[in-house]
């Protein structure tokens, strides 16, 4: 009470930094090899901005929502992917989720980590997320059931343990490399990945030349920062194998919460609760885990609430 609003319009404007964020996907080896290959440094830093995350917490939120987001886009229209991951580390947990169409949201249960560096100086993901737990992908196809699959975590950098997802849970042999790196400010300076799947009839030597170009490449995010785009990036990955860009799709951070769905929200909780916040605060403010806008409801909305659980 008193103090300035935080105005929640600011959080859902475009943001002008994700314009030059998008994925593409690429085929080689007539249709055997996919790639996916995502240029995510907007989206990643909007996410650390939003919810004020810590360096160890933003490479490890931005490299969640990066591999979910290039996850969701071979899906069908109206489609959606949610992962979540928790490992037993000081982040508690990641949970992102995308859609088809390029958005993606994700946020950590504890976003205020920061790691010592590991001794080849990257980012401790790892020991953030922990390594005693699991990866669960939930798939809406728009069926009746969504698809859930779950892999147990291999060393909770992420990448690695999108690699063995889907190997164990999809049957897809491939590899996912996925990198941000933090920069002054602790802002993120530039962010990607690479989602690189083996399809039925793919060539025999394909695991090995693909790993030793993904290798050539060197880390993602260097390859970002050095201003490699998308598509180069995925036509270096399947050199030697007649590589077709397919399509580019825009990627953005955006959540679809409303006012109307935290209200629900709100309805479910005891009457005495409200109550109290009503009689206590005077109003409730509710706060969107995945995108971190704030919603409030006032005394009187409050009231009617109470009033609708008879
Ligand atoms: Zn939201």
């Amino acid at each position: 009470m008193g103090s300035p609003p935080r105005p929640p319009e600011v959080a859902a404007r475009e943001d002008p930094a994700e314009a030059g964020d998008f994925a593409v996907s690429a085929l080689g080896a007539d249709g055997r090899i996919q790639v996916l290959a995502a240029r995510t440094t907007g989206l990643c830093e909007s996410a650390r901005r939003r919810h004020d995350l810590w360096p160890t917490a933003a490479a490890a939120v931005g490299r969640v929502a990066t591999a979910t987001a290039l996850l969701a886009l071979p899906l069908k229209d109206g489609g959606s992917v949610t992962v979540s991951l928790s490992g037993g580390g000081p982040l508690g947990g990641l949970v992102a989720a995308a859609r088809p169409d390029g958005e993606v949201r994700a946020y950590a249960l504890e976003p205020h980590v920061d790691l010592p560096p590991r001794a080849d100086g990257k980012l401790d993901v790892g020991g953030a997320v922990g390594r005693q737990g699991l990866l669960r992908v939930t798939k809406d196809l728009g069926l009746q059931r969504p698809y859930v699959g779950t892999c147990p975590l291999v060393s909770g950098e992420i990448g690695d343990d999108f690699t063995a997802y889907l190997l164990r849970s999809e049957q897809v042999p491939g590899l996912v490399a996925l990198g941000v790196l933090v920069g002054a400010g602790a802002r993120v300076r530039s962010a990607g990945g690479l989602m690189v799947q083996l399809l039925p009839g793919a060539p025999d030597d394909a695991p090995e030349r693909l790993e030793a170009n993904v290798a050539a490449l060197g880390a993602v995010s260097r390859a970002i920062d050095a201003g490699r785009r998308p598509e180069e990036l995925a036509l270096a990955v399947l050199q030697g194998y007649a590589p077709r860009i397919l399509a580019r799709i825009p990627l953005r951070f955006r959540c679809r919460c409303s006012r109307a769905r935290l209200r629900r929200v709100l309805a479910g909780l005891p009457p005495g609760e409200l109550r109290a916040m009503r009689e206590e605060d005077g109003q409730a403010e509710v706060v969107c885990r995945f995108c971190a806008r704030r919603y409030r409801f006032g005394a009187e909305e409050l009231r009617a609430l109470e009033a609708a659980h008879g």
